[in-house]
């Protein structure tokens, strides 16, 4: 098969192709890349001079929560608690017989007719016989009602999480808010989800990837299922019956060592082995909480709140151990670091000699607050930082209440870690950034929101070219698949993952980058989204 026709734009090319061009497609991957017009006699397609580019690896996000937000009580909208009651009420209308009534993305700070966040008191306006369990819009924090309180009174293990993501009243009970890894902690045990219910939220997540151009995810979405054998049956069941339009690399979050032990002695599978279309991506360990939640792990007090620096959710020898036994089997392993104190742990326990980081390319997700001795050692270490330039486009204005003032600069660094070519990927952690890669390369190449603020944009020195931002989405992703020579980009021998443009991104100006349109997508070879 050829499409003929098109345009080329591939920024791993060490040279630009120039003029029309046919791709050739065998098997699932690109054979040749031939001059057009196609003369020989294989059946061919119009590429109608369309840019044909990568198609996008999303390297960061939590695809299954995602789609249970588009099948379940979505409260995104919600601006008043009054409407969200309404809203839960009607969604559980015919209300039989619930163990849980569920809402996601709620933000009550938002809610002019309560002077307070919501609380388990609060909840029991709600009239049902149920727990009920409402996340927050981030995900990072929710509420949980009376009933449910209960049953996490009497759960032995929830006792080792820490007491700073348990909000107390004033006699110091809690008062049904809990942060970060409680939250984990919640969704894990008590919100198992059958492996249909995880298919047919996936099926509804697909198009949303399909129509921007992402063929392939790394995604941790255990939390959202239970246990990692439910999500694998799930993404591998709609592979065999070929409703998978993507590759799915799926992360295998653990709380503590025993979760790690547990799954190395159940499964022979690690990093990188699996089907043709799923594979075991790497151990997910989170070190630090949110920044907007105080949470997140600094070296300094927060200027809005000295007196907190965040927490740390391991100390250094237990971190360690998790990274050492990771590496030892042959796991990759992927740490969730906002704060620099959180950043430096994961750099520490990195540097040691049997974390095998060059190797396996362990990944620090967001690493949004650097210094300059953190951008020293990560430029010997070279870990992946697997960055979300759209979390720009709300935080810009906000660093300086996080950040003390000489450190600001070090925030969101994207063009110092890429100058000191240490491997950068952009990604959406959907649901939280944006989805459409390039709203997230348009916020690396300009720091600007989607309104042009701040004009010249935000620290511009740190600034990544287009080629940079591409390639954070197509080759890089695909070498922490261990996929260098097959995933990433046009040409023979590549899987033929891509996409057509509406417009050559060469020619479009900065401020217009979001703008363009993905036209088709493909992938292994097969239209699977078309405008
Ligand atoms: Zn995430």
């Amino acid at each position: 098969m050829i499409v003929d026709n098109v345009y080329i734009y591939d920024p791993s090319m060490p040279y630009p192709r120039e003029g029309l061009h046919a791709v050739e497609i065998e098997e699932g991957k690109f054979k040749d890349i031939l001059p057009s017009p196609y003369t020989g006699s294989k059946e061919a397609i119009d590429g109608g001079e369309k840019v044909l580019t990568p198609s996008f690896n999303d390297s960061h996000m939590h695809l299954l929560r995602f789609g249970l937000l588009k099948k379940e009580l979505d409260l995104t909208e919600v601006t008043s608690w009054k409407e969200m009651k309404e809203l839960v009420e009607n969604h559980y209308d015919e209300m039989e017989e619930y163990d849980w009534i569920f809402g996601k993305g709620f933000d009550d700070s938002k809610f002019d007719d309560i002077d307070h966040l919501l609380t388990a008191k609060d909840l029991s306006e709600i009239q049902v016989n149920a727990y009920i369990y409402f996340m927050h819009e981030d995900g990072h924090e929710c509420v949980v009602s009376e009933k449910a309180l209960e049953l996490l009174e009497k759960e032995k293990e929830f006792e080792d999480e820490p007491d700073e993501f348990k909000e107390t009243d004033e006699n110091g009970n809690w008062n049904g808010r809990f942060k970060d890894t409680a939250v984990h902690y919640i969704k894990h045990h008590f919100w198992g989800r059958s492996i249909e219910d995880a298919k047919e939220a996936l099926k509804k997540a697909f198009p949303y990837l399909s129509e921007h151009g992402i063929t392939s995810v790394h995604s941790d979405d255990i939390n959202f299922i239970g246990s990692y054998e439910q999500l694998w049956q799930a993404y591998t069941e709609l592979e065999s019956e070929g409703l998978l339009p993507i590759d799915a690399h799926l992360h295998h979050y653990i709380f503590n060592i025993n979760d790690l032990n547990n799954y190395l002695e159940r499964s022979k599978m690690r990093t990188g082995d699996g089907t043709a279309q799923v594979k075991v991506g790497a151990v997910k360990i989170f070190l630090d909480g949110t920044q907007r939640l105080y949470t997140a792990a600094m070296r300094n007090p927060y200027p809005v709140a000295p007196s907190t620096n965040g927490t740390l959710i391991y100390s250094q020898e237990q971190l360690n151990e998790m990274v050492r036994v990771s590496a030892e089997n042959g796991m990759q392993v992927a740490m969730h670091a906002i704060g620099d104190r959180a950043i430096e742990q994961a750099i520490t326990a990195l540097e040691q000699d049997t974390a095998n980081t060059k190797q396996l390319r362990h990944r620090i997700i967001h690493a949004q607050t650097l210094g300059p001795d953190l951008v020293e050692r990560l430029r010997d270490l070279k870990p992946y930082i697997e960055t979300q330039p759209s979390f720009l486009l709300g935080e810009w204005d906000k660093k300086d209440q996080w950040t003390p003032k000489e450190l600001v600069p070090y925030c969101d660094a994207f063009n110092s870690l890429v100058k000191e070519h240490i491997p950068v990927t952009l990604s959406s952690d959907l649901p939280i950034g944006a989805l459409d890669p390039f709203v997230s390369m348009y916020t690396a190449v300009t720091r600007m929101d989607l309104e042009g603020n701040p004009e010249g944009g935000w620290m511009p020195q740190e600034k990544i070219s287009l080629a940079e931002a591409y390639q954070g989405f197509t080759k890089t992703p695909a070498e922490l698949e261990y996929k260098d020579e097959e995933k990433g980009r046009i040409e023979a021998g590549y899987q033929a993952d891509f996409v057509l443009l509406d417009r050559n991104p060469l020619d479009v100006a900065d401020e217009e980058i979001h703008n363009i349109k993905v036209l088709e997508t493909w992938h292994r070879g097969k239209q699977v989204y078309k405008k």
